[in-house]
Parts: C-alpha cells; structure tokens; sequence
C-alpha cells in the first residue's frame, strides 16, 4: 500500500445516513485518498462531498469517485474483483444487520475476499474511526498475505 490509499465505501440503504455522517466528519481526511463506491454509496458520497467543499469555500475540485454498479446489480462483486486484482488497500463497509438483502450472497463473497486479501475493513462507525485515525493511513504498509501456494499446487481428482 501506497502513501495515498484506495478506499471503498458501501453502505445498505438503512445505513448510508450513518456513513455520509462519516464521510462529512472525515472529508478532509478522505480528500488525501482515493475513493471507490458501490453505485448509490458513489452518489450520495460524492454530493456530501461537494457539500462540504462548497461550505469550506474550498477552490480545490474534490477528487472523482469511482462508482460501481450498485450493491444489488453487481457493484459488491466489482469491489470483490477489485480486492483480488490488488487494486483496494481500505474498505468501510457499513452492511445492514437487521435486514436481509437481496444480494446477501454477494455481501457474504465480498466480506470473504476483504479477508482473504487481508484488506483492512471496518463495518461500524467505531471501527472506521479507528481505522481512519490510525497512523498507519499516511504510511506505505505491506499487509501480511497468507501462503495459498499449497492450495493452489494441490492435487486434485484428475491430476
Ligand atoms: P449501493 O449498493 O451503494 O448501490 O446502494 C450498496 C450495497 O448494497 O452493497
């Protein structure tokens, strides 16, 4: 991980009032990062953001978003392949745990890949401000990879 990360942010629909909380308190902190989003999340994000930078009088355009497709039309298995394919450092992923989804398994992939990959993940507004406020966020960081090698060389039924 570079200096500058990848950040993605998704957030259920009963939960994307509590991240766009978070992402207006953290603005100025999110603006040092790239950010990728689920569709909606993408959206919602990006017009916080402006918001804010309109209210800072900010000259400074605020980064573009990544936007996916949405959650439920295959924006969490975008993320999911981004996460494989190395190119996401951080995700804030405030999944709703009241109410079940209709892409449920999807979720299930992409909080498997998140660990599989070792990613740095919160799904809380807690946890996202630890993660945010540690000191790790602005340092060049290599996360611990687990050796699949011997899964991968496995022999299998046809070898
Ligand atoms: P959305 O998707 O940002 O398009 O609402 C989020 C999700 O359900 O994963």
């Amino acid at each position: 991980m570079k200096q500058s990360k990848v950040i993605a942010l998704v957030a259920h629909d009963n939960r994307k009032r509590d991240l766009i909380e978070w992402v207006s308190w953290n603005h100025a902190l999110l603006a040092q990062h790239s950010l990728v989003c689920t569709g909606t999340t993408g959206r919602l994000v990006e017009e916080a953001l402006v918001r804010k930078a309109r209210e800072a009088k900010s000259l400074t355009p605020t980064s573009p978003i990544r936007k996916l497709k949405s959650g439920p039309l295959g924006g969490d298995q975008q993320l999911g392949a981004l996460i494989a394919e190395g190119h996401i450092d951080i995700v804030i992923f405030f999944w709703d745990p009241m109410e079940p989804q209709p892409h449920d398994v999807d979720v299930k992939a992409l909080l498997r890949i998140a660990v599989v990959y070792n990613i740095p993940m919160a799904c809380s507004r807690s946890s996202a401000d630890f993660l945010i406020s540690s000191p790790l966020l602005n340092k060049v960081y290599k996360p611990a990879l687990t050796d699949y090698s011997g899964y991968i060389k496995r022999k299998v039924d046809g070898d």
